[in-house]
């Protein structure tokens, strides 16, 4: 199995990816901090966004998503902080 063969999941902003590791956008923009975290990261209504989407520093919000591919899908599906989201979600959703 190769990183192409992985199920692509909806991303349902758990916000791990982007805590694992600044985006390059986040590191040219100078949107890092001195732990290497990315300081365009919102926790905003129960979810994580991306910062660079909600308040474009420049271009507009659609531009930064596609850059970004915000939305586009989420390959790291099985982490702990996707999960519990998940289950947070249903948990209110019934
Ligand atoms: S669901 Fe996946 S792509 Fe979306 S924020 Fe979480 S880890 Fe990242
Ligand atoms: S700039 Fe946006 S996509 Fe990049 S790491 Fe920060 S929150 Fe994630």
């Amino acid at each position: 199995m190769t990183p192409a063969d992985l199920p692509v999941r909806p991303c349902i902003g758990c916000g791990y990816c982007c805590k694992k590791a600044a985006c390059s956008a986040a590191w040219a923009l100078n949107r890092t901090n001195d732990k290497n975290e990315c300081l365009e990261l919102v926790y905003k209504d129960g979810r994580y966004w991306c910062g660079l989407v909600l308040n474009p520093p420049d271009h507009d919000a659609d531009w930064w998503k596609n850059q970004l591919h915000v939305g586009a899908g989420c390959c790291c599906g099985l982490n702990s902080d996707r999960a519990r989201l998940l289950e947070k979600n249903n948990e209110a959703s019934k």
